[in-house]
């Protein structure tokens, strides 16, 4: 009889340290440590040669950070992550392991907005160019790829705009073109999406969000999912002979990754982990809650608009069952008739907070028109579908009676 598969939340509470722990600790330490001690020089030497694993200095390896990197492939059948400081540190550290200037990328204009500044500023000057398109609509790409096209980026959901993408299609397009796929879950958490049961080659996310347990740290993750065995891709091809299947995350330990030094701390990675251990309980709760304030805000007289991709009566309603489970996250956006009347509702409001961020425990909302987006040209907002009169929610898991009951006395 083959094994019986322990469920999400029991594989984060059982995932088996790397070395048993001297004092049998329950929770991983935190090792606040840069270096570690040798027995011998041989030792130490055949360590820097890669001939017998070991922690040497921290901005490398860490036990701490390899924990929550065990987890996380626990969590997602992946073939290996790496934690990093940031989820921006995540996507700059994947995409230059895999694009050389000169190369492009695809990806929609819809993006988190320092992802956009990453692109179309940061990369752009480092000879990487991206290509703006519509992957809402996978038969209009072709036009877009050419020979040096190395790789189709995507937020699962993409925020503000709460769009989907058809993931299977996307990846069909891929396939067919040799181009590599890359997934930005973060509003999607591991416990709802699988990247690699949908194909995609590597999988990025901010663990600030949902995975740190309550907006507790800032961190962010890579996941090559065993999709690919990176045989093929020329810049890897130095790493595939000497590492076969793990070329693309021995080039970031060895390159990218080290030389950025993009390492996550200890500290972080210890509350990621505990972070993870509650991560389906939370989020259940949050899309419980989420759905029930968009209903009542669909139902109220004076939203003009309530957008969630996990509401019945939403044109992705169908493709978040299929990819998410039917969580497609726990953002939701409405409008109100003015920028005057969102910010005098916003200033109400006694127990969701104004505040950036997203799946904290607690409520954030957001004006994105004045805030994330305040930058860009009011031409380029428009562009990127972010208007003055839409308010962004992050719905966290306090009790929804006090939730429903603060939005309505804001509304009056
Ligand atoms: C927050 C966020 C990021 C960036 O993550 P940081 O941890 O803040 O660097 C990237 N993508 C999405 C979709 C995000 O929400």
């Amino acid at each position: 009889m083959p094994e019986r598969k322990p469920g999400f939340t029991t594989r984060m509470l059982t995932t088996p340290y790397v070395k048993k722990d001297p004092f049998n600790a329950l929770h991983m330490p935190v090792y606040e440590t840069v270096a570690y001690d040798f027995e011998t020089a041989e030792d130490i030497a055949a360590a820097f040669q890669d001939r017998k694993p070991a922690h040497a200095y921290s901005r490398s390896t860490n036990p701490s950070v390899e924990h929550l990197e065990s987890k996380i492939i626990y969590a997602t059948g992946a073939r290996a992550a790496l934690a990093l400081s940031s989820g921006m540190a995540a996507i700059a550290n994947a995409i230059l392991a895999l694009v050389k200037p000169g190369e492009n990328i695809l990806s929609s204009p819809n993006l988190f907005g320092h992802t956009y500044g990453l692109f179309s500023k940061t990369l752009h000057e480092l000879g990487i160019e991206t290509r703006f398109c519509k992957l809402l609509d996978p038969a209009g790409l072709k036009k877009y790829i050419d020979e040096n096209t190395r790789l189709i980026f995507f937020e699962t959901v993409t925020n503000p705009q709460l769009e989907v993408v058809n993931i299977a299609e996307l990846v069909k397009l891929a396939r067919k073109h040799k181009i590599l796929v890359m997934a930005d879950s973060t509003l999607t958490p591991i416990n709802v999406f699988s990247a690699k049961a949908f194909g995609v080659d590597v999988e990025i996310m901010s663990s600030t969000k949902f995975i740190s347990g309550g907006a507790t740290s800032v961190g962010g993750i890579i996941v090559d999912t065993g999709i690919n065995d990176w045989s093929t891709l020329p810049i890897l091809s130095a790493y595939h002979e000497k590492k076969g299947e793990m070329a693309f995350i021995a080039k970031l330990r060895k390159e990218i990754f080290r030389h950025l030094g993009s390492c996550m701390s200890p500290r972080t990675a210890q509350l990621q982990s505990m972070g993870l251990d509650i991560l389906a309980l939370r989020v259940e709760r949050s899309f419980t809650n989420c759905l029930k304030l968009a209903e009542f805000l669909g139902d109220h007289p004076v939203i003009k608009k309530v957008s969630y991709p996990g509401m019945p009566g939403s044109e992705y309603y169908e493709l978040s069952k299929k990819q998410f489970n039917g969580v497609p996250g726990t953002i939701l956006c409405f409008d109100l008739s003015s920028v005057e009347t969102c910010f005098a509702f916003m200033n109400k409001l006694r127990i969701i907070r104004r505040a950036t961020n997203m799946n904290d425990n607690k409520s954030l909302i957001i004006h994105p028109w004045s805030t994330i987006y305040s930058e860009y040209t009011e031409s380029l907002r428009l562009k990127m579908e972010v208007r003055e009169t839409m308010l962004r929610l992050s719905v966290g898991i306090e009790d929804i009676d006090d939730l429903t009951a603060d939005l309505e006395q804001a509304l009056k």
